[in-house]
């Protein structure tokens, strides 16, 4: 049925669920999971997952922006939906009737939702997010508890949440727990002066794994759950799977003579006759300009240079020592294919770049198509996948 697409991405939901489950084994059952679908659900369809997941019974969503927030909404998706980054107060309004959630990094932005929610006669839901080290959002953490009591006096608010996050919690054990108790100070704090809140939350992937004293009442991991891990470190301890697989074919096979260059600026002479295939993926699909000359694929179960400059929108192999590799042939960008595999890691590896951004970075034109028992889900119609990735 997938045979018209050259190009497309496998998303295995089993594999998702297998990892929540495994995420689950980590954590009490009574503690909650707001899973983090920013960025298309790192690549994989925000819409699709977030489905899947509250059908598997995660509790809150996460994204980053408005607009991710908004699509959700707009394909039916009830669960609660947190913004993390933080928004404009242009965007107050929109978030409101979206009801989304949004996060508070200074008094100023908690004083204009409330303002934004008296307009328009609704309630803000508020998690505060407090800086204790990552360096990039969140209230300053000496100043955190007095700003918070101004906070809650405002109204038309509900301060639903409160969080920290970290940037080290794969590397840095000392400054990491030092995080988790100043984050713990806070809370005592706030609880003394008769403040709860009813979602605590710090555990990214990294700190599910290794801080289950960050866990509080809710984790909100995104990486582990697509079944890839924050670092090369972590891979003993869960038994994640990679839920995404990225595959093309060939649109050529052409002879090309020793001497012969492949590709923008000449950088592949052919040192001998050789085979070259020509699969219909480049960066414009999110095959990263970087792996030129560098990188490899998966062909007939073996791995197989790529040979001159990644384009727009093709990429040349070597396929050289093939018997009659032939057009529509399957190549694995990354993924497995027979014994062999190509992990986001191993890319990242060659690239120079991160698990998280060789997900991230498929772009919309690749169709994603969802698989369940290895096979395609029916409950999705091709039209509605084609839909859903022009978002
Ligand atoms: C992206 C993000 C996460 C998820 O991080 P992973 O390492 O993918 O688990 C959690 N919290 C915040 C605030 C984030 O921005």
């Amino acid at each position: 049925m997938m045979d018209r697409y050259p190009t497309l991405v496998e998303v295995d939901l089993d594999a998702f669920k297998w990892n929540l489950e495994r995420i689950r084994d980590l954590i009490p059952p009574e503690t909650k999971i707001l899973l983090v679908v920013k960025a298309d659900a790192y690549g994989h369809g925000a819409v699709r997952i977030s489905r899947f997941a509250s059908e598997c019974g995660v509790d809150m969503l996460g994204v980053a922006t408005l607009d991710e927030g908004r699509e959700l909404r707009n394909d039916g998706i009830s669960l609660p939906i947190l913004i993390l980054s933080p928004v404009l107060t242009e965007e107050l309004e929109e978030v409101l009737q979206n009801d989304l959630a949004v996060t508070a990094s200074t008094f100023d932005f908690a004083a204009a939702a409330s303002r934004a929610a008296v307009r328009i006669g609704t309630e803000c839901s508020l998690h505060i997010e407090i800086d204790t080290g990552m360096g990039r959002a969140g209230l300053p953490r000496d100043s955190a508890v007095e700003i918070i009591q101004r906070v809650k006096d405002l109204p038309g608010l509900k301060l639903d949440g409160i969080y920290t996050h970290f940037p080290a919690s794969d590397s840095d054990i000392d400054f990491t727990l030092d995080q988790i108790s100043f984050f713990t100070g806070i809370l005592e704090d706030l609880r003394k002066a008769g403040l709860l809140f009813q979602f605590i939350h710090c555990a990214n992937s990294a700190a599910v794994i290794n801080f289950p004293s960050s866990h509080f009442n809710m984790i909100r991991p995104g990486l582990l759950a697509y079944g890839h891990c924050p670092s090369i470190d972590l891979k003993d301890r869960i038994e994640v799977v990679p839920v995404m697989s990225f595959k093309s074919k060939l649109i050529l096979v052409r002879e090309v003579p020793a001497g012969a260059s492949v590709s923008y600026g000449r950088t592949f002479i052919a040192p001998e006759d050789m085979t070259v295939g020509v699969i219909a993926a480049g960066y414009g699909h999110g095959v990263s300009h970087r792996l030129s000359n560098k990188g490899r694929v998966l062909f007939r179960g073996r791995k197989v240079s790529i040979i001159g400059r990644v384009t727009m929108d093709m990429t040349m192999i070597d396929l050289t020592d093939f018997d009659r590799p032939e057009v529509g042939e399957e190549v694995v960008i990354f993924g497995r294919q027979g014994e062999e595999e190509i992990s986001a890691d191993h890319i990242a590896h060659w690239d120079g770049s991160l698990n998280y951004e060789v997900l991230c970075r498929i772009s919309k034109r690749v169709v994603r198509v969802y698989l369940r028992s290895g096979k395609i889900d029916s409950t999705k119609s091709l039209l509605g996948i084609h839909e859903m990735t022009q978002g």
